[in-house]
């Protein structure tokens, strides 16, 4: 997909909200722990090469990504620290993860044994750095009985192939306010972790809800993403300890005004009819730029105005009423602050019936990020 550069429409990054909020992340870190930033899906949306900047400027020592290809986006933009690929990973590919030094997150025994083949044949110089997870209630990947972790642990030992670098499980509940889950999967955690003699230099569990309310669980690494970005991983469940800064705005422009006659009707399917003489002005972006079809009867800031979004948001064109005639070129602010007014990426999300994580890596690469 092209980027839009010739619309006055883009996404409006802050750098310094960034480092604020993973800054004020790493200064109430325990000695000794260190933080990886999470820049998957293109950094939530945010640039994962800039973010990683950010992070690294505010004092993150290590990345964690989904994919292979995200690792190796940040190797190629020169990034040198330890990453992680929190996803599993095809075993063919270990070769190359170890050349690059990207830890692979391993879930099952058989993708140690094959991958340790791919290794062998491939005469690898470095052994590929593996994180153990552990299933302790996600239900999603991961170790869930000691045996089979034992087994797995000493199948690492018995082969120079393998480097034992980390362990780790996700808690799925660490957002809520309710922590009888959490705290089941934490006992888990520890049955599961006692079984063994030795744990690796990198022991995390804390993504950003369990750093932020449950800190105490920190082990020597945390996994600190959505609050990175100036988000509440709870969306507005749990209060913040401390306050956040968002980091992602979202702005365009009017680019027609026009005035319609009461019974005129706006938008694929008519859904829309004026019952007066009204100010309609169109916003150059649809739901092709992520700016989802459910929109329809929320509303943007014109020059700081609220404003409602009449008809369906078409591919690429939205309309608004307008309280009055404006000019083209009218500043929009489809997430952002404008004056005394605030649409947060939590509002839209609440509209959609959905949670900000989806909303800001949603947006597609048709729109410019434009950095601050
Ligand atoms: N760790 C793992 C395994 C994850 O899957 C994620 C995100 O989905 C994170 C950490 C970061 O979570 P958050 O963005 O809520 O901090």
């Amino acid at each position: 997909m092209v980027v839009g550069v010739h619309r006055p429409t883009q996404l409006v990054i802050d750098r310094q909200a960034l480092r604020e909020n993973i800054h004020a992340a790493v200064s109430r870190l325990a000695d000794g722990c260190a933080l990886f930033m999470v820049v998957k899906a293109n950094g939530y949306g945010h640039g994962a090469v800039q973010v990683a900047q950010a992070a690294k400027d505010a004092g993150a020592t290590g990345f964690c990504v989904a994919i292979l290809d995200e690792a190796l986006e940040l190797r190629a933009a020169g990034f040198n620290e330890p990453i992680l690929v929190l996803g599993v990973s095809d075993p063919a590919d270990a070769p190359l993860m170890a050349t690059q030094r990207i830890s692979a997150t391993v879930a099952a025994q058989d993708w140690l044994v094959e991958a340790n083949e791919y290794l062998t044949l491939a005469h690898a110089a470095q052994p590929l750095r593996v994180h153990l997870g552990l299933d302790t209630g996600m239900g999603r990947i991961g170790f869930k009985t000691p045996a089979a972790l034992q087994s797995a642990v000493a199948y690492l030992n018995d082969n120079d192939t393998l480097d034992f670098e980390g362990i780790f499980t996700h808690f799925s509940t660490a957002d809520s306010a309710d922590d009888r889950y959490f705290k089941q999967q934490v006992t888990t955690w520890k049955t599961l972790t006692g079984a063994l003699d030795q744990l690796p230099r990198y022991v995390h569990v804390s993504n950003s809800a369990t750093s932020l309310w449950h800190a105490e669980c920190n082990a020597n690494m945390v996994r600190f993403g959505v609050a990175g970005y100036g988000l509440n991983p709870s969306g507005t469940a749990v209060k913040l300890p401390y306050t956040l800064h968002p980091a992602m705005s979202l702005t365009s422009e009017l680019v027609h005004v026009k005035k319609v006659a009461a019974g005129e009707s706006v938008g694929y399917g008519a859904t829309y009819t004026a019952s007066q003489a009204e100010w309609v002005g169109t916003v150059p972006i649809g739901y092709a730029d992520g700016y989802e079809r459910r929109l329809q009867g929320f509303h943007v800031l014109v020059d700081g105005q609220p404003c409602e979004i009449i008809g369906r948001v078409c591919m690429d064109q939205l309309m608004v009423r307008l309280p009055a005639e404006y000019q083209r070129g009218t500043q929009v602010t489809l997430v952002g602050r404008d004056g005394d007014e605030t649409i947060s990426l939590q509002d839209v999300a609440d509209y959609c019936g959905t949670i900000h994580y989806e909303i800001a890596c949603g947006f597609t690469s048709r729109l410019p990020r434009c950095y601050r």
